[in-house]
């Protein structure tokens, strides 16, 4: 099992987003989660909020069998509920439904920290008919130099295996043409971010929420001008900015108090 100090990022990254001013999630909504050994990873249990989590709200499962479960076409909910008992019995709680997800995540595209939440923002796109904005080119360098030149954007799927089956598919794609994405947008649904650190998460939910609100304000005045090509291009690759990129990847939690 883990200890608390172990989960002290995850746990501070989850009440970050659950603050509510940045409107990322109410009630129960969101989950988080943090890959702590080869085949652990401790994922947010279901009902749990995230505004007051702790590491007694946190779940550890088998990336492995989960995995699998999403690969086997003729598994459903049934087995993931089957699972989820063995660990209920086992733990105590339950997983999130939502965990799966996560295990995509960590397997098929390497994140070592996963935040799913469902900013008002973010949502306000994915709920139109103009959610492709939001995969489209970038439209400011410091979305570049955050997110990188794509997300990726998964059309509605039932969450759980379904979900995740179709998540599992479209890295995949997006992987041949862009290679790994950091931030994946589900429409009518909510934003994923894939971090290889609790700050990293933070810091992919913060930029995609700023990008969702220009965009929004954007479509409100008019039509959306992105970037060109080569402007990407130049950002994403030019030293200044992989410096600051890297100084990013340094930044830690600040002490409390
Ligand atoms: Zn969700």
């Amino acid at each position: 099992m883990t200890s608390a100090h172990d989960l002290a990022d995850l746990v501070q990254l989850s009440r970050t987003l659950g603050e509510p001013w940045r409107r990322l999630a109410i009630l129960a909504e969101g989950n988080t989660s943090q890959r702590i050994a080869e085949d652990q990873l401790a994922v947010k249990a279901t009902g749990r909020s995230l505004a007051d989590a702790s590491a007694e709200d946190f779940v550890v499962v088998s990336l492995r069998r989960l995995s699998d479960i999403v690969d086997d076409p003729h598994a459903g909910d049934a087995d993931v509920a089957r699972y989820f008992d063995e660990v209920e019995i086992e733990q105590g709680k339950r997983p999130s439904v939502e965990a799966l997800l996560h295990v995509v995540c960590v397997v098929d595209a390497g994140a070592t920290t996963v935040a799913h939440t469902h900013p008002e923002s973010v949502n306000a796109l994915l709920c139109s008919d103009r959610a492709e904005v939001l995969a489209g080119p970038p439209i400011f360098p410091d979305q570049v130099v955050v997110i990188g030149r794509r997300g990726l954007l998964v059309p509605y799927a039932d969450p759980g295996v379904v979900l995740a089956r179709e998540v599992r598919l479209r890295l995949a794609e997006h992987a041949r043409e862009w290679g790994r994405p950091r931030v994946i947008y589900l429409q009518n649904h909510g934003l994923v971010v894939l971090g290889s650190g609790a700050v990293q998460a933070l810091q992919l939910t913060e930029m995609a929420d700023k990008v969702s609100r220009v965009l929004g304000a954007t479509l409100a005045l008019g039509s959306v001008v992105p970037m060109t090509d080569e402007s990407v291009e130049r950002i994403d690759t030019r030293d200044d900015e992989q410096i600051r990129r890297a100084a990013l990847a340094r930044t830690r939690w600040r002490q409390p108090g």
